[in-house]
């Protein structure tokens, strides 16, 4: 029967699993506040818009006031942006939104908006200029959020309705620059465009930084999960399974080359009594340093799981013979033996024992496994603190 066997216990008793939820799973709360989050974010750019409405919609009134419009194109203006603004505030913020491939629905924004200034350049040319710089900030609003195919297909849609348009009002389209209070609005018109178009350049980096933090969060998070699926929590050292899989994957690799390996089974003496004497926590602690100080006198290329409770498998990749690979672990038991364990707890004295064994032709897992159980059922008979090999 194996050793191992004889004492059944889970891997780690004081540490519960991690109750944090698995890749695949998305708690319904969670996906909640994403969605509020997004709602959120699409709604800021809309009160982006608005705010930039707002600041034309005065402006418009200082040329309105100085007789280069009617009022009545200021009201028209203002109103037109309001609605468009109240379309999208509705489209944005209902669940509907959510279901779109593009959630911030630029694109239609950005048309909408790019329409309303051509028909105001076809109305009032005497103040196109000023609507045509302003198709910089529709465009530098909606690169913000468009992927590189909409951007050129709204590039090309727009710089055609503008050529219709310019086609359309010929030499009547101007930029309002009689008298010096149209100068003024003009001057502080195109000095506005060029503030939003940097602003929207900043808040575009932000985008990215937060994007890259994301990004950056993300690959810790799967790393970490990485990590507790194939290692064990307490100690750090691989689990059982991974060792199990290691293990298939070695005897492949001496199929194809030939080339034997070892592995051995550890067991730390008396570990009970460890628990009895000094409590668990400190057995704990011994757990983790045992796993240090034998991680420590191990080649590169070996590799160290926790099999089990005290029981640790180690697999020595560069071991081909049994006697290099118990020299090695005769070193590792040595190690720990000369320890200093009173740093864990004073009067701790840890020694483990060994099991050693080499694969060979045609063995399977569970007997090579079962083979390295018994060499250390042998070294426990023989008195503990020892190595011996099968
Ligand atoms: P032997 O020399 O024959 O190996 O004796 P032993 O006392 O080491 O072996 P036994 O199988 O009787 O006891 C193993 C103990 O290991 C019992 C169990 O409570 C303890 N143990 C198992 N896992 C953990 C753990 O994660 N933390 C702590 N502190 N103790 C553990
Ligand atoms: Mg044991
Ligand atoms: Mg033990």
């Amino acid at each position: 029967m194996k050793y191992v066997a004889h004492s059944p216990q889970p891997a780690t008793p004081s540490h519960p699993a991690p109750v944090s939820p698995g890749p695949g799973e998305d708690p319904p709360a969670r996906a909640a506040e994403r969605m509020r989050h997004r709602r959120r974010d699409r709604l800021q750019m809309l009160g982006m818009v608005l705010t930039s409405y707002a600041v034309d919609t005065l402006l418009l009134w200082v040329l309105a006031a100085v007789g280069v419009i009617e009022p009545l194109v200021v009201w028209a203006y203002a109103g037109a942006g309001l609605s468009v603004c109240a379309l999208f505030y509705v489209l944005l913020s209902s669940p509907w939104c959510e279901r779109q491939s593009e959630q911030y629905l630029v694109v239609p924004q950005m048309l909408a908006h790019a329409l309303i200034n051509l028909a105001f350049i076809a109305w009032v040319p005497q103040v196109g200029g000023l609507m045509l710089m302003l198709l910089f900030v529709i465009f530098a609003f909606g690169s913000l959020r468009m992927s590189l195919r909409s951007v050129l297909l709204g590039s090309l849609l727009i710089a055609a309705l503008v050529g219709v348009v310019i086609a359309h009002v010929g030499d009547r389209l101007a930029l309002p620059v009689s008298g010096w209070e149209a100068r003024a609005a003009t001057g502080l018109w195109f000095a506005l465009v060029l503030a939003r178009s940097a602003l929207l350049g900043l808040y575009a980096s932000d985008l990215r930084a937060l994007l890259a933090k994301r990004n950056a969060q993300l690959a810790a998070t799967s790393e970490k999960l990485e990590q507790l699926a194939h290692r064990d929590g307490l100690t750090g050292a691989l689990n059982r399974r991974s060792m199990l899989r290691l293990l298939d994957d070695e005897r492949e690799r001496m199929q194809r080359s030939g080339q034997a390996f070892g592995v051995a089974m550890l067991d730390i003496d008396h570990f009970k009594q460890v628990n009895d004497r000094h409590g668990h926590s400190v057995g704990d602690e011994v757990l983790r340093h045992f796993t240090i100080k034998v991680a420590a006198e191990m080649r590169g290329t070996d590799r160290l799981g926790r099999y089990g409770g005290e029981e640790f498998l180690l697999v020595l990749t560069a071991a081909t013979d049994l006697g290099t690979a118990t020299a090695a672990v005769d070193r590792m038991r040595t190690a720990v033996a000369r320890k200093d364990w009173d740093e864990v707890a004073f009067g701790l004295d840890i020694t483990f024992s060994a099991g050693v064994a080499v694969c060979r032709d045609g063995d399977t897992t569970e007997q090579l496994i079962g083979r390295a159980d018994r060499a250390l059922y042998r070294a426990k008979r023989e008195g503990r603190n020892c190595v011996r090999s099968a």
